[in-house]
Parts: structure tokens; C-alpha cells; sequence
């Protein structure tokens, strides 16, 4: 059974979150999962649209364990900060990611930008922001190399907290994501009162942009927003040339999502940086 593999990926996909024995079982080996070298971070490519070019990437957490095989991420991440591993886990990432921008410009690839996603737990605790320029400080890596992404929800919890650790990260240069916008409890107040860099339209607006009159006015209608307040905007979720073809002619500034590339392997994503590939 422990040879199932993409199975127990769909299994996990389907079932998990509900029946309390696969709970126990996650949480029995996600403690220790840091320390077993279990995890890997992926890293999907950020293009932007006016000039074809990748210009930064998204780290997207994989976990592999050896008797429950692949979790998805949306799986274990919402368990990790039930069970409290998420900071553990969400340094792990950081610093997996800085130590590999650090690769990057040593072999002369540039200063490729990534984002990594922080979950409202993380952000809650006062450590993490000194983390954060611990890390960048420990690796030599410029702040405006690293971005952060955060989602309504996550900064709902304590919005006072999250304004004073956001503006800190931003004011040494670390922009600021706001992931999966419009599908939150949005409130407009958020773009007021937090200091944002980038809007990402959701992938669920992205995806019948094409058919849908609705949707194809919301997402017009983020873009102009984050213009008119100074912001840039991504569109994750880009599946066809269509979706690609619609925001570039509506201006949003860079899209995200298979048609240019899924979430690489460090290996994979080093060639593509080799090989320049361009839209
Ligand atoms: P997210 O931040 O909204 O990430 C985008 C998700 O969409 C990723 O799923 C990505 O693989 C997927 N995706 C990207 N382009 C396309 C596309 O064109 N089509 C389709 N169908 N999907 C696409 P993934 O990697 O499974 O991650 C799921 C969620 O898990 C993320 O959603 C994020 O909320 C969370 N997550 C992932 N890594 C981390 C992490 O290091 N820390 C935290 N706190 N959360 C993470
Ligand atoms: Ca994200
Ligand atoms: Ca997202
Ligand atoms: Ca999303």
C-alpha cells in the first residue's frame, strides 16, 4: 500500500480534512517531517506580460512522506497550523528559498524574485518579521528579491498586528502579495489600510474569463483598481492563450499558471533560467 503513490495523492485530495484518523495520521508525521527532510520547495514562474519574460517566481511547498506519500499542500498546510508546525515549517521555507536565490546569483542568473506565501499563523507571532531579515541578512540577498503573500484571511485575525508587520517588511524593501483576491471576505478597507505592492486575481476569475461577462469585468476591474492605487497586478491560474491574450490587452502586469509553466523543481526552474525562455 505504500507503493500507491498517485493514489494516495488523490485519496488525500478527496478525503482528507474530515475523517479524524487521516487528521492523527497527518499530524503523527508532519511532527518531525522538518527534521526528516521531507520537504521541497517548487517554483512556479511570474511572467511579465509586456516584455514575455520571466521575471520571478512563487515557492510552492511539497511535501513527501514516506508512508503517506504526497500531500497536497492544501491539505497539510491548514493541519500544520491547526497542530502549530506551521512556523517551523514556514521558516524551513524561507530559508530554503533565500539559500536558493543565493545559487542563483552566484551562477550568475540574475536577481530572480520570489514570493513565498506566509500563513496567519506565521504572521501572528512576533518572530517572524525579525526572521525574515535574519534570514535575508544571513544569505547576502537584497529584500527586494523576496516577496511575501498573504491572504485576507490571514491578516483578518489581529489587522493591527498585520498592518505593523507588513509595513516593517516593506519599509526593507520586501513587497507585499495579497493572494487569492476577491474571493475573501474582501473588504476594500484592506487596500486602504494595508501597504500592498501586488494584486493577485484569483485563479477563479481567471478561468471562464473568457465566457463569462461577469468575470471578465471583475477582472478588469481588479486590474484598474490596483493601477489606479499604484499597485501591480498578477493573474494566477493561466491555462490558455486566450485567458493570456484577454489580460494582456486589459493591462494586468503579469500572469502565472500552466500554460507558461507548473511549479518546478529547483533543477528545472535553474534551466529555464538558463535557457531564457520567454513567452
Ligand atoms: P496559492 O498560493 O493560491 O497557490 C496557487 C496554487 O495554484 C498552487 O497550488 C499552484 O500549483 C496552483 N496553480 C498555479 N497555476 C495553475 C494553473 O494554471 N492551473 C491550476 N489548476 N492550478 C494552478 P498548490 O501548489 O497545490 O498550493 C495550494 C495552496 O497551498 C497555495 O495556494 C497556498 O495557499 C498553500 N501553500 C503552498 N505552499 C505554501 C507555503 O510554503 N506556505 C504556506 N503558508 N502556504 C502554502
Ligand atoms: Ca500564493
Ligand atoms: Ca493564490
Ligand atoms: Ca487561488
Amino acid at each position: 500500500a505504500k507503493e500507491m503513490g498517485r493514489d494516495h495523492y488523490a485519496f488525500f485530495t478527496e478525503r482528507m480534512g474530515s475523517d479524524i484518523r487521516d487528521k492523527l495520521a497527518v499530524q503523527q508525521q508532519l511532527r518531525g517531517a522538518v527534521g526528516r527532510d521531507e520537504f521541497e520547495v517548487h517554483y512556479q514562474p511570474q511572467v511579465c506580460l509586456r516584455t514575455g519574460a520571466m521575471v520571478g517566481a512563487e515557492a510552492l511547498l511539497r511535501w513527501h512522506n514516506p508512508t503517506l506519500g504526497r500531500v497536497p499542500p492544501g491539505v497539510f498546510i491548514a493541519l500544520a497550523e491547526e497542530y502549530g508546525f506551521i512556523t517551523a515549517i514556514g521558516e524551513w521555507v524561507l530559508e530554503s528559498v533565500c539559500a536558493q536565490i543565493r545559487a542563483w546569483q552566484d551562477a550568475g542568473l540574475g536577481n530572480i524574485k520570489v514570493a513565498v506565501n506566509l500563513s496567519g499563523k506565521q504572521f501572528a507571532q512576533d518572530r517572524t518579521v525579525p526572521f525574515v531579515e535574519a534570514v535575508l541578512r544571513r544569505y547576502a540577498i537584497a529584500p527586494a528579491c523576496l516577496g511575501i503573500e498573504i491572504t485576507e484571511s490571514a491578516v483578518m485575525g489581529d489587522p493591527d498586528k498585520a498592518v505593523a508587520a507588513l509595513t516593517r517588511l516593506k519599509d526593507i524593501g520586501v513587497s507585499i502579495s495579497l493572494d487569492d483576491f476577491g474571493t475573501g471576505y474582501s473588504s476594500l478597507g484592506y487596500l486602504k489600510r494595508f501597504p500592498i505592492d501586488v494584486l493577485k486575481i484569483d485563479k477563479s476569475f481567471v478561468d471562464d474569463v473568457c465566457t463569462s461577462c461577469s468575470d471578465a469585468a471583475i477582472a478588469r476591474s481588479v486590474i484598474s483598481l490596483a493601477h489606479n492605487l499604484h499597485m501591480r497586478v498578477i493573474a494566477e491560474g493561466v491555462e490558455t492563450r486566450e485567458q493570456l491574450a484577454f489580460l494582456s490587452e486589459h493591462d494586468c502586469d503579469e500572469m502565472q499558471g500552466y500554460y507558461f509553466s507548473r511549479p518546478l523543481t529547483a533543477q528545472a526552474f535553474t534551466d529555464l533560467l538558463h535557457e531564457k525562455r520567454t513567452l
